[in-house]
């Protein structure tokens, strides 16, 4: 039976190259039904489209990343757009606000951010969102009227206690990665206080490997170590935590059709 939906994973970066056909094979061997591959820029979210035209298992996700987002030619938000209408584009991302690399003014990212939430929801879907040390900002966008689509996940999730609170107030769900199985990650709290009905799973893949298979590259067969110690934290089996996010994806994502 398969149990999970890897949410976001890169699989068209260049990592996967050499084995991208095995990485795949090995998700649907390890009980996966279903990969959101992300886009970051405008030619990766042509490649994750290419990507679910080719797999089966594999949907997409369409976008301009908070780090590439400087610069972008109108036009390119245009073929987003487009790229967005086919079948099995699921959500728009990813998305967000990148205070740590700054590779565009705070002004600009929120622009591009917000013009991609309304793309969003003209077309009726969700919204993936990126947050790297920019919390207020984003709950700021989040709570007013900034941001057109309300509906979407906070990936990767990082954060405090009170943004974390004031998030599960909103209709947006929440992931976390690997990075919750580290020893040091001091964000088991945050699993316990997040309602199994808010949570979504992924890997970030290839990023963010999950102990035991650290140092390692990430890839969508992993997820497995991340929903193990999530379901150790909320108390609930491995199957019931499987069911219950895969139809999590589901609600949210409305064409993801797994
Ligand atoms: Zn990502």
């Amino acid at each position: 039976m398969e149990l999970f939906v890897d949410t976001h994973a890169h699989l068209d970066f260049d990592l996967f190259d050499e084995d991208r056909e095995l990485v795949i094979q090995r998700a649907i061997e390890n009980k996966v039904a279903g990969i959101i591959s992300i886009g970051v820029d405008l030619e990766s979210s042509k490649r994750a489209v290419e990507l679910a035209d080719k797999y089966a298992i594999v949907f997409a996700a369409v976008g301009i990343h908070p780090t590439e987002c400087a610069d972008v030619p109108d036009r390119d938000f245009d073929v987003i757009e487009e790229l967005a209408q086919h079948e099995k584009v699921v959500a728009i991302g990813e998305i967000g606000l990148d205070y740590y690399h700054m590779r565009a003014p705070k002004n600009v990212q929120k622009n591009v951010f917000i013009y991609q939430s309304h793309i969003a929801k003209k077309l009726d879907l969700p919204i993936i969102v990126h947050n790297r040390e920019a919390q207020a900002d984003l709950l700021e966008l989040i709570t007013s009227n900034a941001l057109a689509q309300k509906e979407g996940v906070l990936h990767s999730f990082s954060g405090d206690d009170i943004y974390l609170e004031n998030i599960l107030e909103t209709d947006f769900f929440i992931s976390f990665t690997g990075n919750i199985t580290f020893k040091n990650s001091k964000m088991e709290h945050l699993v316990e206080k997040t309602p199994v009905e808010k949570l979504l799973l992924e890997t970030d893949s290839p990023f963010l490997t999950p102990v035991p298979l650290r140092g390692k590259r990430n890839e969508p067969a992993f997820i497995v170590h991340t929903a193990k110690k999530i379901a150790e934290i909320k108390k609930i089996s491995l199957e019931d935590l499987g069911q219950i996010t895969t139809e999590n994806a589901r609600h949210l994502f409305k064409k993801l059709n797994i």
